[in-house]
């Protein structure tokens, strides 16, 4: 087996928004907080927006790898696509596992409650008494930081999950909810790889990126 260890350095560049699904007073839409009340970017959000740009990048390669997140849609368990090998789907659990992003100085991160006017699609006009209160987390240029891990049964397996993480995370861009209101805007994310403990240069993973990016699943040796 071999241990894939990802680390991911997220630069926000706007205010952030995950709802979460504590309520609090005065606010429409809570920010999500960890167990010691500090925001969080949690796990599943994170996940979810590395794979649906995994897909996106693939098929526009040609690749076919499944749509997200009906399970109808996905792969089964015995040839899993490229994207649920990484990324697992209901019927198939793959070894990486996502941990929530947390701001890597909690104090930059302070909590700010946005006011804002719900308008009509149609009427493009403001909805009367519909004025709402979001909360944010975050000012400019909040560095925040996250984990994944697994066990693999080889080491080209672990490089291939690390390959489509980092690829994913360079085509990045707005994360988690109210990005249709600027917020949650990812300015880069940085991708530190190690397997087994030796850290990954850049060019074993663009080897991956090049056999991909000519429709080819596998990469040369
Ligand atoms: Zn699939």
């Amino acid at each position: 087996m071999n241990r894939l260890e990802i680390e991911l350095r997220i630069e926000i560049g706007t205010a952030l928004h995950t709802t979460g699904n504590q309520r609090r007073l005065g606010v429409d839409k809570a920010q999500a907080l960890d167990v010691q009340d500090q925001p969080v970017l949690p796990a599943t959000t994170l996940k979810g927006f590395l794979r649906a740009r995994a897909e996106q990048i693939l098929r526009s390669w040609g690749h076919q790898v499944c749509m997200g997140p009906g399970p109808d849609s996905m792969c089964g368990e015995n040839a899993p696509c490229l994207v649920c090998r990484v990324f697992g789907n209901p019927r198939f659990r793959a070894p990486l596992r996502f941990r929530d992003a947390h701001p890597d100085s909690p104090g930059d991160s302070a909590l700010a409650v946005r006011s804002g006017v719900a308008i009509s699609r149609y009427r493009r006009a403001a909805y009367p008494q519909r004025l709402f209160f979001l909360e944010t987390a975050g000012p400019y240029g909040t560095q925040w930081r996250a984990l994944c891990e697994g066990y693999f049964s080889d080491r080209g397996a672990a490089l291939e999950a690390a390959a489509l993480v980092a690829l994913a995370a360079r085509w990045g861009y707005a994360i988690g909810g109210g990005r249709t209101r600027g917020l949650g805007w990812i300015e880069g994310v940085e991708v530190l790889a190690a397997v087994d403990g030796a850290p990954l240069e850049p060019s074993a993973l663009a080897r991956f990126w090049l056999a991909w990016e000519r429709g080819s699943h596998v990469a040369e040796a």
